[in-house]
């Protein structure tokens, strides 16, 4: 189920303009508007869910394929051996910004730890 104003079913709509970088089954991946890193991509489910908390039982094969799209994509682009990170900010003190659930995969520095 999309919703009207969430930036991200607007992205997964084609209303908003992104650079789409895959596609799976329920899932799109996009290039971060803001960088964090050489490589910083968003992996998204297209239903709207809106914080890692709302997921259920049913959410359970979707969040390990957007692992395993994070892993194909983390090899596409290089990112290993060295590594990377994957990164889900849940709620206002763990910085979420966007409220439908997404992925980060963070790669090409060192990075540091523990995050801010
Ligand atoms: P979070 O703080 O975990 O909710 O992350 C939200 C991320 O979405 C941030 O890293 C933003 O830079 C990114 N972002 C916001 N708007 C867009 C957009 N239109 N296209 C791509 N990434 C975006
Ligand atoms: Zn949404």
């Amino acid at each position: 189920m999309s919703q009207e104003g969430c930036l991200f079913c607007r992205i997964v709509r084609r209303q908003l303009p992104a650079e789409i970088v895959a596609e799976a089954d329920g899932l799109i991946a996009v290039k971060d508007v803001n960088p964090q890193a050489p490589t910083h991509l968003l992996i998204i489910p297209t239903e709207h869910i809106a914080s890692l908390a709302d997921l259920t039982e049913a959410h359970t094969t979707l969040m390990g394929k957007a692992l395993q799209l994070g892993n194909r994509l983390a090899r596409q682009y290089h990112l290993t051996p060295d590594g990377y990170r994957v990164v889900i900010n849940c709620g206002p003190q763990a910085g979420q910004s966007v409220w439908h659930v997404h992925v980060h995969l963070l790669g090409g520095r060192p990075l540091q730890w523990p995050p801010g």
